[in-house]
């Protein structure tokens, strides 16, 4: 489809890419929505009943099914992933030969989705362990899953490190946020990129961040803690409206 190698080539790559590669990013997103709906439906299944219970054991074939479902998005995601890894490959090549982009985009994608997903590696996936968490602490709020268990100090620290829901510039909740891939912390998208055209680059803002001179090349977006950015932020967000409803009840009372 094409068949002239130019200058311009790189460009015209880019700008045909770099929408992909967004669209890829948003529907990774969609999907650990999905394994979060699950999620919360797994949890309400096992409240049902109390382990000891007649019904519980029959319950937990349904939270097996589930289990069975979270697995297969994981491998949906390790396949979409490994699209979009391609095209950011292809994208950072630089390449301006377009003759060869299908041979490359095939050799490439086949090298990035090779890689089944054992049980050991969904076992470490953040999204799996947190629906297993969240369905053993139904009745057990101190449980630990049995092959994650907290060796020293440090996975503890890991573990309960906040989330940062806010941009350190606007100071306002994340709409879309984008992550430093040189020091790891986030920054409103649109903030990110305007100061970074304006200025050339930009330090990083935050607190004890030493990370300078950061180029939009940078920037990389992160679906899986741009969703879970997004289901903190929601559930600030409620608490807050629930907190104001309970002050409105209070002053009528009054
Ligand atoms: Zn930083």
């Amino acid at each position: 489809m094409y068949n002239r190698a130019s200058s311009s080539g790189n460009s015209l790559l880019k700008q045909t890419l770099e929408p992909l590669i967004l669209n890829h990013n948003k529907q990774t997103e969609t999907v650990y929505g999905y394994i979060g709906n699950i999620t919360e439906l797994a949890k309400e299944i096992e409240s049902l009943h109390k382990p000891g219970d007649p019904e519980y054991d029959s319950l937990q074939e349904h939270i097996q099914q589930l289990d069975g479902c979270v697995r297969e998005y994981l491998d949906m995601l390790r396949i979409s992933e490994g699209h979009t890894k391609t095209l950011q490959q292809i994208v950072e090549s630089n390449t301006s030969d377009l003759s060869k982009l299908e041979e490359t985009y095939d050799r490439l994608s086949k090298a990035n989705t090779a890689k089944p997903l054992d049980d050991d590696s969904i076992k470490q996936d953040e999204m799996y362990q947190t629906f297993r968490l969240e369905v053993l602490r139904v009745h057990d709020p101190t449980g630990e899953l049995d092959w994650n268990k907290p060796q020293d100090d440090d996975e503890i620290m890991l573990t309960q490190q906040t989330l940062v829901v806010t941009c350190p510039w606007t100071r306002t909740h994340f709409n879309d946020p984008i992550e430093c891939i040189r020091c790891h912390h986030f920054y409103e998208k649109s903030e990110a990129i305007s100061r970074i055209r304006k200025h050339g680059y930009i330090d990083c803002p935050v607190a004890g961040c030493s990370e300078k001179r950061i180029l939009e090349a940078n920037l990389k977006p992160n679906p899986k803690m741009a969703y879970r950015i997004k289901q903190e932020i929601a559930r600030i967000e409620k608490e807050k409206r629930e907190k104001a409803a309970q002050q409105a009840v209070e002053l009528t009372d009054d």
